[in-house]
């Protein structure tokens, strides 16, 4: 039996629209960094630290199929920098999944952890697969071997893994099996922080799973009291229906907002009169985890999707989606980046030459590691926090980050995201400019 989207995650990836997957997700980030280090005038040795990765780990490895044949994979960590403390960020498992990818993934995590003011830096890795190709017990396998291969690459006061894309709970705790079974039995106890975004029963923390969407609606919310834009009746449009989009439809219906279109890897609906988040996950739930039959709505095909005129926009899915092909079709007010990536320099231009606002995606979906950070402690600690804890200092958080950015953007009179990168940047210089480069 092939695993089902349920067992491993809710996939949310666009393929027909064009994306600029040959054009580098890493230049993206090069061109990015280079914008905000000119305007702040970064020091030029920090800006030569900081442009590069610290280390890139890539494994081939063997793992027997259900069937008997031996299957080689590939996997990939990038750790980007570890300035402010251990590595961290998710593991993705798809078949865009190549060293390029995984290095731009690596650098945004180092400046999410340093906008939002936790102790880590950044890193990303993942196995370039298609998870709907293999059973639940390959899966297993495939990760187990995965961890092993990576050693002593990953630790608990070292680099720390999460879920991303198509990796899931069950995942996680699949990797800490694998990481404690390798430890001497005094050790083991000490070392279930190896990696977050687990199962409750294993040590994961209450809140983490809806963390990312729960810190896109945060800032979604700041972003309305600074327009003074009423939530309440607001429309919006969600591309991918994975963690982050579910989470992210679902809570703004608490605001009493209205969902009217969504995408996933199965193609688009729409309702103008609206679509219920929870029935749609309901629904989903019974159709592997798909969108599409949706009954309550109409097909439409991915260009409408982007086309629909709203108040929000939520990309939830993946890279290179906002570029210069798609960008001009927006009609929304603002568009909060759920997804890592999702909107490339050229889109980025468009979006602000037709004055559209911008919650670029290392605050506004900073929110799940910023609970990655809370189990993380709660784990070091032996605590185990209420949700109204974890939800309560979430806010707190991301509130703070987006008030850094806010006024930052002021500042400096420059957009969202050069602003984002700049509290970042100035955070890591003033970290290297305080120890100095060893020896
Ligand atoms: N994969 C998530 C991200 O891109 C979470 C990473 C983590 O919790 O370490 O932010």
């Amino acid at each position: 039996m092939k695993a089902s989207p349920a067992d491993i995650d809710r996939t949310a990836a666009v393929e027909e629209i064009p994306t600029r997957k040959s054009e580098s997700v890493y230049d993206n980030v090069t061109r990015q960094f280079d914008k905000a280090a000119d305007m702040v005038k970064l020091d030029e040795n920090i800006r030569k630290i900081l442009a590069m990765t610290t280390n890139e780990i890539i494994v081939h490895f063997p793992v027997r199929m259900d069937d008997g044949r031996i299957e080689m994979f590939t996997g990939y960590r990038v750790q980007h920098n570890n300035a402010l403390g251990p590595f961290k960020g998710g593991l993705r498992f798809h078949p865009a999944v190549e060293i390029d990818e995984v290095r731009a993934l690596a650098t945004w995590m180092t400046w999410k952890s340093a906008i939002v003011n936790i102790p880590f830096g950044g890193a990303k890795g993942g196995i370039q697969l298609d998870p709907s190709k293999y059973t639940l017990k390959e899966l297993e396998h495939i990760t187990r071997r995965f961890t092993f291969a990576l050693g002593d690459n990953i630790g608990p006061e070292y680099d720390i893994p999460a879920p991303d894309v198509n990796t899931t709970a069950q995942i996680m705790a699949w990797i800490l099996d694998t990481y404690l079974s390798t430890m001497s039995p005094h050790e083991r106890q000490r070392c279930t922080h190896v990696v977050t975004g687990k199962p409750i029963e294993s040590g994961g923390s209450l809140g983490r799973d809806k963390a990312t969407g729960q810190g896109v609606v945060f800032t979604i919310e700041e972003w309305a009291k600074d327009r003074g834009f009423d939530l309440r009746g607001a429309t919006y449009t969600v591309q991918g229906f994975g963690n982050v989009g579910s989470w992210t439809a679902r809570l703004m219906k608490e605001h009493g907002s209205k969902l009217i279109a969504v995408e996933d890897v199965s193609g688009a609906v729409a309702n103008p009169d609206g679509i219920d988040p929870d029935e749609l996950v309901d629904y989903a739930s019974k159709n592997k985890w798909l969108i599409s039959g949706y009954p309550k709505a109409e097909p439409i095909d991915r260009k409408t999707l982007l086309q629909t005129e709203a108040d929000i926009f939520v990309p939830a899915a993946l890279e290179n989606q906002i570029t210069a092909d798609t960008a001009p079709w927006l009609k929304v007010k603002v568009v909060a980046e759920g997804a890592n990536g999702p909107t490339d320099p050229d889109g980025d231009r468009i979006l602000r030459e037709k004055g559209i606002d911008m919650i670029p995606d290392i605050l506004c979906n900073a929110g799940g590691v910023i609970v990655s950070y809370f189990e993380w402690l709660q784990n070091k600690r032996s605590e185990f926090w209420e949700l109204e804890e974890v939800d309560c200092k979430l806010h707190k958080k991301i509130v703070a980050a987006y008030g850094r950015v806010r006024d930052t953007a002021k500042k400096y009179k420059t957009d969202w995201r050069t602003a984002a990168y700049i509290v970042a940047l100035d955070h890591l210089e003033r970290v290297y400019k305080e120890r100095g480069i060893f020896p």
